[in-house]
């Protein structure tokens, strides 16, 4: 799933290649990622790309007039930049990956692409970025947050740290990959209630959340928006590493079931050596 720094660099990737060029056309292929119907797709047409920006996980793409197409990638969107595409034939609604299409005036464009059956992704057109509901509930954002507002926001939510650092409302661009990157950092159990935090392990949160992200922006700039994902596996610690070990302890990198998906972490780095009990396998074994 894409989180802040994939986002982050997509938004870079059109902001050096699509600002400037006007559309051509935006072709929707799957009519419910579209979630907006008023303005109509059409009203893109022969206006220009002025900027592309992040709001936590939603990228939004700027055309002049104040016109933005927000997007929400969901676990399995990405946007794929194409220098060309292979015929001018409009694409077949509810046929394959392809979630919507916006073609530039120079012959390139980017397509917005779900895998799998499970359609997630979403993409709005609107006139304020704020009519999004996901965005207009957006904490600060977890990149920019100073300690203070990092404290203050984690507390203000009580909690296992892990959900917390995950809330959008809390503080937003954190998921489920980087959130457990950051809680490997700075040594920190997942299952750790966010109001008994003392102000040292929030400081040393505060720190590892600016740099898991900031490391993850720097090594995803300049990437071409097809390889991105492929250099956010390879920058990560434990996150999807089960059974591997640990590149800081050697430990083995373990896995426990948490909300609708699972979480990763280092017994040695952060739970002082034990195992965290899978509450849903233990709740079945009851
Ligand atoms: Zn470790």
């Amino acid at each position: 799933m894409p989180e802040l720094p994939e986002v982050e660099a997509l938004a870079g990737y059109l902001r050096e290649r699509a600002v400037g060029r006007r559309v051509d056309r935006v072709e929707v292929a799957a009519i419910n990622a579209l979630k907006t119907y008023d303005p109509a797709p059409t009203a893109v047409s022969g206006r220009a790309v002025v900027d592309a920006r992040r709001h936590g996980k939603f990228l939004d793409v700027i055309f002049d007039g104040d016109l933005h197409l927000v997007v929400h990638l969901a676990r399995a969107g990405w946007l794929h930049y194409r220098e060309a595409f292979p015929a001018t034939t409009p694409l077949r609604p509810g046929k394959g990956p392809i979630a919507l299409r916006v073609r530039l005036d120079d012959g390139s464009g980017f397509d917005l692409t779900e895998a799998g059956t499970q359609k997630k992704l979403a993409a709005y057109l609107v006139t304020d970025p704020a009519q999004v509901p996901g965005v207009a509930k957006l904490g600060p954002d977890a990149l920019d947050a100073d300690l203070a507002t990092f404290a203050e926001r984690l507390r203000s939510r009580r909690g296992q740290v892990k959900g917390v650092l995950t809330d959008q409302a809390v503080l937003c661009g954190v998921g489920n990959a980087y959130s457990d990157e950051i809680l490997h950092a700075a040594k920190l159990s997942p299952f750790a209630i966010t109001d008994r935090l003392t102000d040292d392990q929030l400081a040393t949160l505060h720190a590892a959340t600016r740099t898991v992200l900031g490391d993850a922006v720097r090594r995803s700039a300049g990437h071409r928006a097809a390889e991105l994902k492929g250099e956010k596996r390879s920058g990560l610690k434990v996150h999807a590493r089960t059974g591997l070990p640990c590149p800081v302890c050697g430990d083995t990198v373990r896995e426990v079931s948490f909300a609708d998906s699972s979480l990763q972490y280092c017994p040695t780095c952060q739970t002082g050596g034990k195992p965290l009990a899978d509450r849903r396998l233990s709740r079945l074994v009851r």
